[in-house]
């Protein structure tokens, strides 16, 4: 294998106009469920790895946790079609893979067999996923490796970590929920709170009150998705976005519903869980993503089987 080979795969037909396209960048390891073929390039070596994927390139690849998500992407692209065929601000969604295109044959046929519409195929053997991205104008960044998240948060573009868990995602729109503080804020209240208490915290935002938080990694994402649903009637909306925040509505919450309204960014439903488990409120909504910063919230809600994605701190 010539491990310097880089292969970018141009769907031509599919391909979207790049400066108008959401552009969605996703591992390979987020799509599929490859963790026995990740486990085996981890034991036994490239080598196995490539002749495993070769002498299986008919069989599909599983569905993975990011799968849901995609599928939900495209059905809003379809939406945006009905409503104007000549839309051209749609979701692109690019696939990334560390391996070699030899053996990403297994990787495409899966998709093909899934009938999703990726625009290009980006192998990379080897290489760091992250660096393209600037250059492709990716939005959002979902992959399974850490250190990979962090290299695109350092590059402020929003992106977390996913790992394989079993889903239950419902309804006929996409639905985004996101966290609040160092998600869609910046971590600002999340420092006082750690280094000063409750009762600090509670008299550092009713100071502040007039003062909108800090942008966090993942208020761009929500700011397109907020454009995106002022596209459609409200009845004929196919994104739904949710706020599922630790902070309480009567102390914390009035910052942040400010700090929102400053963003103009309208979101549909908004939970202040006062710091009780976000598990129960997500098993009810199923969203299709969820994004949070907290370890404990992300395992809390894989446990009710929400495709959870954790935004790592202390990477910027
Ligand atoms: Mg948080």
């Amino acid at each position: 294998m010539d491990d310097m080979i880089e292969v970018i795969v141009n769907t031509e037909v599919r391909q979207r106009d790049a400066t108008e396209a959401i552009t969605i960048a996703i591992s390979a390891r987020a799509l599929f469920d490859m963790e026995e073929e990740h486990e085996l390039f981890l034991t036994e070596g490239i080598e196995e790895y490539i002749n495993q994927q070769i002498s299986n390139e008919d069989v599909p690849l599983k569905e993975g946790i990011v799968m849901p998500f995609v599928k939900a992407v495209q059905m809003v692209n379809v939406k945006l079609l009905e409503r104007n065929p000549e839309e051209k601000q749609l979701f692109e969604v690019i696939l990334l893979s560390t391996h070699s295109a030899e053996s990403g044959l297994r990787i495409i046929n899966s998709v093909n067999y899934y009938g999703l519409d990726i625009s290009k195929f980006c192998f990379l053997s080897g290489k760091d996923p992250t660096k393209y991205l600037l250059s492709h104008n990716v939005k959002l960044f979902l992959s399974a490796c850490e250190s990979s998240v962090c290299n695109a948060l350092k590059k402020r573009i929003p992106a977390a970590r996913v790992m394989q868990q079993d889903i239950q995602t419902a309804g006929n729109q996409l639905k985004v929920a996101f966290d609040g503080d160092s998600v869609l804020f910046s971590d600002e209240t999340d420092v006082v709170f750690k280094e000063k208490g409750l009762d600090e915290v509670i008299k550092y935002e009713k100071n502040l009150e007039h003062i909108p938080i800090g942008e966090g990694p993942f208020k761009a994402f929500a700011m397109i998705l907020g454009e995106m649903k002022k596209k459609f009637s409200p009845e004929n909306d196919p994104i739904c976005t949710y706020l599922v925040t630790a902070r309480s509505g009567n102390d914390l919450g009035v910052r942040a519903i400010k700090t929102l309204r400053n963003w103009g960014l309208k979101i549909d439903e908004a939970f202040f869980m006062a710091g009780s488990p976000k598990g129960p409120i997500l098993a009810h909504i199923q969203p299709h993503i969820f994004f949070d910063d907290n370890a404990s919230n992300i395992e809390g809600a894989r446990k009710v089987g929400t495709p959870s994605a954790l935004v790592p701190s202390g990477c910027i």
